[in-house]
């Protein structure tokens, strides 16, 4: 090598070499950070959960990576004020909309364990340890779904990637071929979530024929219905190819009949993927368990531990009642893989899901569940089924306010309802006030033409005074709204 060359060699290295801190600045950056948590955890209390007056984070974009670099300091203060306030609030308790996500710290702490000894988790050769680790993560749930012992799943990021996950499983299994797709049924009610629309779409599955299931008062699928529908497809030459249920959709939370459909399926040869993304983790729960009997009937089943599990996002899981489904459904070769064939028979998460390198997803769900046991995580999930409970019955007690359904598992809908107004205008107006204030997040839908509210109760940090601030809001400014409308 010439001498320039060798030059160049030492100049990189000695750059190169910053990206390692020294234990001094260890030291520092260390402080650094955990002061920046706990300040964030500190003040959270008294944070809102939404902001619609706090900037959208434009700042962020004056900092581009090709910019002037900045001092560790620097860079949380702007992270504080450009990204963790503006918008929702996703750890603070107040936020009941859409599907609260959770973030339980022991997770957070998980995650930085998890990325700095930057283990292999998408292969057994390369990290037994890792591997075996998201197994009795998925060992674990699939027992208390009341899976058999052959039932596997795959960690990942989160439900929309395990319902294409189980979707893909389904469509290999039935080997599902592109001419054959015209005549392929879906079975779904209206209520199914979008990401399994979207899932569809990834799989090539758009030119299925779609059987939307009609439902009952309580938004839950009608198994009568579904059979009759199957049957109907059936004898006209058509394979009726899965069904897909929903164990708390997003909309109402309403858990469809899950022992019916299981029956259904099995009878007719039908694939039952069973999205459990939002209630899934209330079969910590004796409530939960009986609300979502037959469950395990399902061949695929999709839960987001970043979800009922509390963890922060990134979080999502598939089952599969039969691993070797999912094996079949996302085995592969790869000469340049050969000596990474799994040397003691277990299976690597790449053999069996979409991703090849991921994230060591299973210890930010490991670490908590085991420093804090399982037992606050089922009261937690306990207490959300009770303050749903409590929140219906003192929401139906407002003036003004009608209520849908009991709630089958932590989600609530209300509108407003008062004489000479429109439900709908009333509703949204009263959404905005909320929003406006920020104190508590709700979010809306639409149902058969109508507005209506969600009370999502689903954040581990949401108690019974985060809603008992709720309802007293709802009335508060039900009250200001026609006489006092600059409020
Ligand atoms: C949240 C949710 C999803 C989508 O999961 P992501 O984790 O947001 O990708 C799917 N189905 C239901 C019922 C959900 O609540």
């Amino acid at each position: 090598m010439e001498e320039k060359d060798k030059r160049v060699l030492r100049e990189t290295e000695q750059e190169a070499k910053q990206l390692e801190p020294s234990p001094e600045e260890r030291e520092r950056i260390g402080r650094e950070v955990l002061d920046h948590v706990n300040g964030f955890l500190e003040k959270l209390p008294e944070q809102k959960a939404y902001y619609s007056d706090q900037g959208s984070g434009e700042g962020i974009e004056e900092h581009p990576p090709d910019s002037a670099p900045l001092s560790l300091k620097e860079a949380l203060r702007i992270l504080d004020k450009e990204v963790d306030t503006p918008g929702l609030n996703a750890a603070s308790g107040g936020h009941m909309g859409y599907v609260p996500g959770g973030g339980v710290p022991m997770s957070g702490y998980g995650d930085l364990l998890a990325a700095i000894a930057n283990r292999y988790a998408g292969v057994y050769f390369a990290s037994p340890g890792a591997v075996r680790m998201e197994r009795t993560l998925v060992k674990w749930m699939a027992r208390m779904i009341g899976y058999p012992s052959h039932a596997g799943g795959n960690l990942s990021s989160g439900g929309s990637i395990a319902n294409l996950t189980g979707i893909v499983t389904a469509r290999e299994h039935h080997k599902i071929r592109a001419v054959e797709i015209p005549d392929t049924v879906i079975y779904a009610s209206p209520h199914m979530h979008h990401c399994l629309d979207k899932a569809f779409r990834i799989a090539g599955l758009q030119e299925a024929v779609r059987r939307e299931v009609p439902l009952d008062e309580y938004h839950r699928m009608r198994a009568e219905a579904l059979e009759e529908m199957i049957r109907r497809d059936k004898e006209a030459g058509l394979n009726p190819w899965i069904i897909v249920a929903s164990a708390g959709t997003t909309d109402t939370g309403a858990v469809d009949p899950l022992e019916k459909i299981g029956s259904i399926a099995q009878e007719y040869g039908t694939w039952f993927h069973c999205d459990a993304a939002y209630g899934g983790f209330f079969m910590l729960t004796e409530e939960g368990k009986k609300a979502l009997r037959g469950i395990e009937e399902a061949d695929s089943l999709v839960l987001d531990p970043h979800k009922g599990l509390f963890l922060p996002y990134g979080s999502g899981a598939i089952l599969v009642r039969d691993q070797e489904k999912l094996h079949q459904a996302f085995t592969y070769e790869a000469n340049y893989m050969k000596d990474a064939k799994d040397p003691d028979g277990i299976l690597s998460p790449a053999e069996i899901s979409p991703e090849l390198t991921k994230h060591f997803r299973g210890l930010r769900m490991w670490l908590p569940l085991k420093v804090h046991g399982l037992a606050p995580f089922k009261a937690c999930s306990r207490e959300k089924l009770y303050l749903a409970r409590y929140f219906y019955e003192e929401v139906s007690r407002i003036p003004g306010i009608e209520v849908g359904p009991a709630p089958d598992l932590s989600i609530v809908i209300f509108r407003v309802v008062q004489e000479g107004r429109d439900p709908n205008e009333a509703t949204e107006q009263l959404n905005t006030r909320l929003r406006q204030e920020g104190r508590i997040f709700f979010s809306s839908t639409t149902l058969d033409g109508e507005v209506w509210l969600r009370a999502a109760i689903l954040s581990f940090r949401t108690h019974k005074d985060t809603v008992d601030l709720g309802l007293e809001r709802i009335a508060f400014h039900l009250q200001a709204s026609p006489e006092r409308p600059e409020l």
